[in-house]
C-alpha cells in the first residue's frame, strides 16, 4: 500500500494516526465489545463520544458559556436555508455578502425565506478580492450579516472578522474553522460541513448563540430546528453516529498537534511555501490578491492552458492527487488543510518546480 498525498477540496485528507486509530477500533472500541457503528446512539457508550466530541470543541475554540453547539445533517448548503428559516425571526431581510461561489449559493437559498440585501461583491472581481468594509451596505432593519469566510473554490479567505455595525454576524466557515484563532463570541452563529478541515462528509457543525434559538418559522421541519435540536442534543432523530465518532477523532488529533493557535502557524507556513512557487514563477499564477489569499484553498494557472493536462497526469505519476481546480473556474487548485503535512507541500513544490524547469 502507498498513500498519496491527497490535495482535494472535501471530502479531502485525514490525518495518517486518525485512520490508524479508526482502524483499530474498528470491532471494539473501549473496551465496549462493539464497534461504534453498531452503538445506540443512547447508550452509555455513544455518550460518552458525543460528550467528548463537543467538549473537545468547545476547548479548542474557546466557545463561551452562551453559545450552544449541534452537530446536523444536510450539509453546509441544508444551513443556507435553516439560517434565515431559524433566526431572521419575524424580519423581512437579510444582508449577505458576495464574495466567490458558496456566497452565491448562500445567497441564492436565502432569497426564498427573505429579502437579500448584497451588502457588498466582488464579483467584478472574479471574486479574486474582498470588497473593501468601507462601501458595504449594511441595511439595520436586516436580521443578521452573512459572510462566507473561505471560499473554497476562489481560494480568498477573510483575514479579520467584518464589522457587521450592530447586526448579528452569520459565517460558513466550512474549508477553514479550526484553521486560525476565531473569537467566537464576535458571531451570532457560525456554521461548517465537517469534510473539509473536521472530518468525513456527513456531519454540520452550529455554533450558535442562546438569543438567537427558539424563533424558528412556521413549518420549519422539527429536524432542522434549532430550539428542538439544542434540547434533544443533536439527537431529534438518530444523528450520524459514526463521523461523529470521527470527528471526535480529528478534534483529538488536533489537540494534541499544540491546538488551534499552534495549527495555524503550521498553516500559515504551508501556504507562504506554496504561494512563494507560484510568485516566483513564470509559468504558473496565483489570480488572487496577495492581502486576502487563502490558507487552505489555493487556486493556480498555468499560462499555457495546453499543459493542464500534462500537468494533472505527471503529478499524479508522483502521487500528487486531486490538483484539478473546480469546474467552474478551470486551472488547478491545492486544497491544504490542516491535515495535509509539510512533507505534502514540500514534495508538491518540488514537483511544481521541476515541471517548469521541463517545459
Ligand atoms: C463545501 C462547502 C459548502 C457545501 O458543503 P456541503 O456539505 O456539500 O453542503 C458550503 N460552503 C463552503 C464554504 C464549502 O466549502
Amino acid at each position: 500500500m502507498s498513500r498519496v498525498y491527497n490535495f482535494s477540496a472535501g471530502p479531502s485528507a485525514f490525518p495518517e494516526s486518525v485512520l490508524k486509530q479508526a482502524k483499530d477500533d474498528m470491532l471494539e472500541w473501549r473496551e465496549s465489545g462493539m464497534s461504534v457503528m453498531e452503538m445506540s446512539h443512547r447508550g452509555k457508550f455513544f455518550s460518552t463520544i458525543a460528550e467528548e466530541l463537543e467538549s473537545d470543541l468547545r476547548e479548542l475554540l474557546a466557545i463561551p458559556a452562551n453559545y450552544k453547539v449541534m452537530f446536523l445533517q444536510g450539509g453546509a448548503s441544508a444551513q443556507f436555508s435553516f439560517i434565515p428559516q431559524n433566526i431572521l425571526n419575524g424580519k423581512t431581510k437579510a444582508c449577505y455578502v458576495n464574495t466567490g461561489a458558496w456566497s452565491e449559493k448562500a445567497i441564492q437559498d436565502a432569497k426564498a425565506y427573505c429579502e437579500v440585501v448584497v451588502s457588498a461583491s466582488s464579483e467584478a472581481s472574479k471574486f479574486t478580492q474582498i470588497p473593501s468594509l468601507a462601501n458595504w451596505n449594511i441595511d439595520s432593519d436586516a436580521a443578521y450579516l452573512h459572510y462566507t469566510s473561505n471560499e473554497t473554490i476562489h481560494g480568498v479567505e477573510f483575514q479579520s472578522i467584518p464589522d457587521a455595525k450592530g447586526l448579528t454576524l452569520v459565517s460558513d466557515m466550512s474549508s477553514n474553522i479550526l484553521s486560525r484563532n476565531l473569537d467566537v463570541s464576535q458571531f451570532g452563529l457560525i456554521y461548517a460541513g465537517t469534510q473539509k478541515n473536521m472530518g468525513p462528509a456527513g456531519v454540520t457543525v452550529v455554533i450558535v448563540r442562546d438569543d438567537l434559538i427558539g424563533h424558528a418559522a412556521k413549518g420549519v421541519p422539527p429536524v432542522f430546528d434549532y430550539a428542538q435540536q439544542v434540547k434533544n442534543g443533536s439527537m431529534l432523530n438518530t444523528p450520524a453516529t459514526y463521523n461523529w465518532y470521527l470527528v471526535g477523532l480529528v478534534l483529538k488529533w488536533l489537540k494534541a498537534q499544540g491546538g488551534v493557535a499552534a495549527i495555524e502557524q503550521h498553516n500559515i507556513k504551508k501556504a507562504a511555501k506554496l504561494y512563494d512557487v507560484f510568485d516566483q514563477s513564470s509559468l504558473y499564477s496565483n489570480p488572487v490578491e496577495k492581502s486576502v489569499r487563502s490558507r487552505m484553498n489555493v487556486p493556480f494557472i498555468l499560462s499555457d492552458e495546453a499543459l493542464d493536462k500534462p500537468f494533472l497526469a505527471a503529478a499524479e505519476g508522483q502521487g500528487l492527487m486531486e490538483l484539478k481546480g473546480h469546474r467552474s473556474v478551470g486551472g488547478m487548485r491545492a486544497s491544504i488543510y490542516n491535515a495535509m503535512p509539510e512533507s505534502g507541500i514540500d514534495t508538491l513544490c518540488e514537483f511544481i518546480k521541476e515541471f517548469e524547469r521541463t517545459h
